[in-house]
């Protein structure tokens, strides 16, 4: 992009980082890279519509968030659904960027759960009018026990929605894996910077975040 030229390419990644871990931040890379983006917003969500379990602080997951892709050239961390009232719809927040970035194209970065879940989204057909989705093939075993290292493909060959797929290795991680984790001893699990970046696995500790009861 020529120097104050305004941005042609906007991402917008959103999710509830409860925590972030490595797959979002190669998610991160591979959109900004492969579509060539000006800028990545990325979006913690506030109250998760979709997601039925009570979220982590906002503040904890706005602090994971920046330890897990601050370093990132173009990204944007953008708060605005945590400080929206109510619920929060990406199709208000893309609204919301189409008004502040008028001749951009603007992109939707989502992992194929997502993509097989689109047409449950409040407003989706606005969303499809309003961004181009970019894809990111997830295993189809994901959870909590999901191994790590064995992964198959989702089918999205019946997906009936124009999206641009992502060219990012399969990682089996999942935000419920690294929460079941902590806490467990790193003996039998693993450490857990094998699922999230070092700085977000110290914050986790430091913060006492995802403690089983005692
Ligand atoms: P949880 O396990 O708590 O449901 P999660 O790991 O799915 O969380 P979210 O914050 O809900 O993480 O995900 C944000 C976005 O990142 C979603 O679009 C999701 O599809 C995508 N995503 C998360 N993990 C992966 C992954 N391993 N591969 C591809 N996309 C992913």
């Amino acid at each position: 992009m020529a120097a104050n030229s305004p941005p042609r390419r906007v991402g917008m990644f959103g999710g509830a980082f409860d925590p972030p871990h490595w797959a979002h931040r190669a998610l991160a890379e591979t959109a900004l890279n492969q579509l060539g983006l000006d800028v990545l917003h990325i979006l913690p969500t506030g109250h998760a519509w979709h997601k039925s379990r009570v979220l982590s602080p906002s503040d904890d997951r706005v602090a994971m968030c920046e330890l897990a892709f601050g370093d990132l050239p173009n990204v944007r961390l953008d708060p605005r659904e945590i400080q929206r009232e109510g619920p929060s719809y990406t199709a208000d927040t893309l609204r919301e960027l189409k008004r502040e970035y008028p001749l951009a194209q603007l992109f939707l970065i989502l992992g194929a759960d997502q993509l097989l879940a689109f047409k449950s989204w409040v407003r989706w057909q606005e969303v499809l009018d309003l961004a181009t989705l970019a894809v990111a093939n997830r295993a189809t075993n994901i959870g909590a026990d999901a191994p790590l290292d064995q992964a198959t493909e989702t089918d999205l060959s019946s997906v009936d929605l124009p999206f641009e797929p992502l060219n990012m290795p399969l990682k089996n991680i999942s935000a419920t894996a690294v929460r079941a984790r902590v806490g467990q001893p790193a003996q039998s699990t693993g450490a857990l910077d094998v699922l999230v970046p070092e700085p977000v696995a110290r914050y986790i500790s430091q913060h006492h975040l995802y403690q089983p009861p005692t």
